[in-house]
């Protein structure tokens, strides 16, 4: 059993796995996030190398 690592500014990209496509880092913090209808749309700038990237963030439903 191992305890649950304490999430700091990492968390925002390492937990949902997005990693930089240029550097492969996963520094990426968001530096924008826009609400839409029934999405989330979060822009991320990697620490590393500056690279922007875009995720978005929806709801799927059975
Ligand atoms: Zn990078």
């Amino acid at each position: 059993m191992s305890k649950k690592l304490v999430l700091s500014e990492l968390q925002h990209a390492s937990a949902v796995g997005i990693v930089c496509g240029a550097c492969g880092c996963r520094h990426l913090s968001v530096y924008r996030t826009v609400n839409q209808e029934n999405k989330i749309i979060r822009y991320r700038k990697c620490r590393h190398c500056g690279k922007t990237m875009t995720s978005v963030e929806r709801v799927i439903r059975k």
